[in-house]
């Protein structure tokens, strides 16, 4: 269990769901989406419709699946979930959304991997609540139409521009969500300290928040991953200093860029340059997946300002070689 894996459930399941906020109310941060989302509920709710179908985009750990769980709270309906990867049949999903009850909220992760046939049935169940089950082989083959009951698509994604555009355009709502604010984070931690009985003082608290990469997630991880150092090699109590030795023994630095941020960085600078490099190989040369490299380190880091994403590929910015300690070539013309 890497903690500062932003993807990594395993073995943190159970830990995970007990720190989910169940309402919109106690959901901390991302205000423009929690407004919005909070409109086209109550809206539904006052024209006695199941809400819209609902896209929530960005990077892993912060919140969608926990946005999913309070929207079917929220309208006090049960919550059914699967991802794409899972869903590789028009079949299986078929079998799904026939099983749906009235009203429920069907959370599709990783909505983008699913397969072709599986997409344009889903393009249908979203705009007629309806679903073409083919029936025989060849040329004997029919389709059945089968009714099945208004439901609320949740679908999750990385990054909503992997879409198609006819699946983007049947939600009615998109939330995109962003990296956490230090002061949300910091809540995020003290209510996630207070359910886990752990006492921490509001500075060690954002000692925490402002180095977990703005991201719920990894603060979560992170404040176990104190406690645990402060039992271990103090007497238990965590302070500010406490705090800033077991995060750099994780090695997440004072910025919140973790060992695959870091890698990234200076790959960018010692290997290629400063770049441009290309995304394959700037993923090949720090022996990560692309997909990895560019769905978890690269957002943070052009957000932070280290990277940036021009038509030749990836270059560093000045506060990445100053980051790093290195000296940036000099430019002509600078
Ligand atoms: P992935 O796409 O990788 O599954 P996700 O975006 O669905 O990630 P969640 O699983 O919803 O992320 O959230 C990760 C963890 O962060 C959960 O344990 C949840 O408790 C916590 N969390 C997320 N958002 C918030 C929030 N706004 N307030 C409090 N805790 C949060």
């Amino acid at each position: 269990d890497d903690p500062l894996d932003p993807h990594a459930h395993v073995g943190d399941l159970a830990a995970e769901s007990a720190l989910r906020p169940p309402s919109l109310a106690e959901f901390k941060g991302q205000p423009r989406v929690a407004e919005q989302l909070e409109l086209v509920l109550t809206a539904a709710q006052r024209r006695g419709r199941v809400p819209d179908h609902v896209l929530l985009s960005g990077p892993p750990g912060l919140g969608k699946t926990t946005l999913a769980m309070i929207i079917a709270n929220e309208i006090g309906v049960p919550l059914r979930i699967s991802s794409g990867p899972a869903i590789q049949h028009a079949g299986d999903l078929a079998a799904i959304l026939s099983g749906l009850s009235e009203g429920e909220v069907f959370f599709l992760d990783e909505i983008h991997r699913m397969s072709r046939p599986a997409e344009e049935m889903l393009y249908l169940a979203m705009e007629d609540f309806r679903v073409d089950i083919i029936v025989g082989k060849g040329p004997g083959a029919t389709e059945i139409p089968l009714e099945i009951p208004p439901f609320t698509l949740v679908g999750a994604t990385t990054r909503a521009g992997l879409l198609p555009g006819p699946l983007r355009d049947r939600f009615g709502f998109t939330g995109q969500l962003d990296y956490y604010e230090t002061d949300a984070l910091v809540g995020i931690v003290e209510r996630s300290a207070s359910l886990l009985g752990i006492a921490i003082d509001r500075t060690s608290a954002t000692v925490i928040a402002s180095r977990s990469r703005g991201t719920p997630r990894i603060a979560n991880r992170l404040l176990r991953r104190v406690r645990d150092y402060a039992l271990v090699r103090r007497n238990g109590r965590i302070d500010p200093a406490v705090a800033s030795e077991a995060l750099t023994l994780y090695e997440v630095d004072e910025l919140g860029l973790d060992r695959l941020d870091r890698a990234v960085l200076e790959a960018v600078c010692t290997r290629f340059g400063g770049g441009p490099v290309g995304l394959s190989t700037l993923a090949m040369s720090v022996g990560e997946e692309t997909e990895t490299v560019e769905e978890v380190a690269e957002p943070f880091l052009i957000r932070q300002g280290f990277l940036m994403r021009t038509p030749r590929g990836r270059v560093a910015t000045p506060r990445a070689w100053q980051h790093l300690g290195l000296s940036a070539p000099r430019v002509e013309g600078t």
